[in-house]
């Protein structure tokens, strides 16, 4: 179907359906949802590679809740399952199936981390249709005995790249390995490398491949820079920048939780209306302060990768990266945050002498230079536009002070960094592994206490991503 004639008539949607996409003020639907709606409504397997913001979530609700609307659920027995890496993946998903399944009798129940065990088995008693769930948290409830998973028809696993970079994969597996062999599978991902391509090889049977966008294609509405800057003037910097620009909302990514809240508190004591969200933050905090966030009442938000991917907030005027992100398919979800929905977006990432090896991977993935800036430029003027010299590198002459490097092991540097993200399923699994916030400003030594399962199990190594943290 060509994208000029699409429509949602024209895929085969029920009429409730159509009803609530209309209430929901789509006209016609995307490119993914184009292509991928009819074929999950054919039962077919499906492997999608799409971004967030392309509608993916809509390709497969839409159609899940047209099939699932001819049977009917059980306790403890739900018909679909869908796995997102993050508690707010997983959140927003739920609230599409609101917006969608406004004309249908369907239920659904979420298990994510950081809630509640009793309300959420709650839910599962009254025998929800559709299960949506972090894997750490839905592992909790079978090993409880609390669910069954042998009713399963349709498995979703989204943003299963990561999952990857979060080390979900041996659950994941775990997971897939307790639901009825036939089944309809429906695997999505920004990325399609070669462990998302194995993974889809075990799970999913002939499926239909659906690309809508290149791979780690940045928004062309977002202008990206970035700032060479010496590490010790970043906060000043950053300030300065928030003064410079016109930033109605913004997004402030560090690459440690512990910079959070020292970086959340400098920019408060200077007047900024601003809050943190990470995942060692219990999980109505995470929840409470999003939804400020979205609300317009908070304006800036610190925050950690969990921020980065999935999160829908058409505002966001801004990104800035505090740090350059360590892996390059971060930047690209981090700076997706703003730029959505058509509108105009700024994304400025500060860069140090010593992150040479981590923007070039960026600019290897993108496809294309980033305009660069001096951060002296950014401190003497006032208002107008820095040069830009169109080059990715930070300039190698920079009059920073050089601390030795401290490059650790790459395997044992990547497990903090994917321990980190990991802490954001896993930090509501199990009574006693529940973590309340506590810790989050202290550096992490090492695992701490906590060995996450997946360092556990075989190791697959990802070459790319051996890098220093
Ligand atoms: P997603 O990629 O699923 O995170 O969706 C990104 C945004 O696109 C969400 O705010 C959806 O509400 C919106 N959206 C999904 N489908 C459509 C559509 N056909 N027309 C307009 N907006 C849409």
């Amino acid at each position: 179907m060509s994208e000029e004639t699409a429509t949602f008539e024209a895929l085969g949607l029920s009429a409730g359906l159509l009803n609530a996409v209309r209430d929901a003020g789509y006209e016609v639907p995307t490119p993914i949802q184009d292509k991928a709606i009819p074929v999950v409504l054919l039962g077919r397997d499906a492997l999608g590679c799409a971004q967030t913001g392309t509608g993916k979530t809509a390709s497969y609700t839409l159609p899940i809740i047209d099939i699932l609307d001819a049977g009917t659920a059980k306790a403890r027995m739900p018909r679909t399952l869908i796995l997102a890496p993050t508690r707010e993946l997983a959140q927003q998903i739920a609230g599409n199936f609101e917006t969608y399944g406004k004309y249908h009798k369907l239920a659904h129940a979420l298990l994510i981390g950081g809630a509640p065990f009793l309300e959420q088995e709650r839910a599962l008693v009254r025998g929800p249709d559709v299960l949506i769930a972090t894997p750490g948290r839905l592992l909790d409830f079978v090993e409880r005995g609390k669910l069954m998973l042998g009713g399963i028809k349709i498995l979703v696993i989204d943003e299963a790249d990561r999952m990857l970079d979060m080390g979900f994969i041996p659950d994941v597996e775990r997971i897939v390995s307790l639901l009825p062999r036939i089944r309809q599978t429906l695997l999505f991902s920004a990325t399609l490398g070669p462990e998302i391509r194995r993974l889809a090889d075990a799970f999913l049977i002939n499926p239909k491949e659906i690309r809508v966008s290149p791979p780690a294609s940045v928004a062309q509405t977002v202008s990206d820079t970035l700032v060479r800057v010496s590490p010790r003037a970043k906060a000043d910097v950053l300030r300065k920048l928030i003064a410079k620009e016109d930033v109605q909302s913004a997004l402030i990514f560090c690459n440690r939780k512990r910079d959070i809240s020292g970086l959340r508190e400098s920019l408060r004591r200077h007047g900024h209306n601003v809050a943190e969200l990470h995942g060692d933050l219990p999980q109505y905090r995470r929840t409470e302060t999003l939804d400020a966030f979205r609300r317009g009442e908070i304006s800036l938000l610190v925050c950690s990768d969990v921020a980065g991917r999935g999160l829908d907030i058409d505002k966001v005027s801004h990104v800035f990266n505090f740090d350059v992100p360590i892996n390059a398919e971060d930047y690209v979800h981090r700076i997706g945050r703003t730029g959505r929905a058509g509108k105009e977006g700024r994304a400025i990432t500060l860069t140090t002498a010593e992150d040479g090896k981590l923007v070039d991977a960026i600019v290897r993935l993108i496809g294309r230079p980033i305009p660069t800036v001096s951060a002296d430029g950014i401190a003497a003027e006032s208002g107008k536009q820095a040069d830009t010299d169109a080059t990715a590198k930070p300039a190698p002459s920079e009059s920073e002070p050089r601390k030795p490097k401290t490059r650790r092991g790459g395997r044992a540097a990547r497990s903090k960094d994917q321990d980190a993200r990991a802490k954001d399923d896993r930090s509501g699994r199990g009574g006693k592994r529940e973590r309340s916030g506590e810790g989050a400003d202290k550096p992490e030594v090492g695992m701490g206490d906590h060995v996450p399962d997946f360092l556990n199990a075989p190791v697959r190594v990802r070459k790319r991503r051996r890098t220093e943290s």
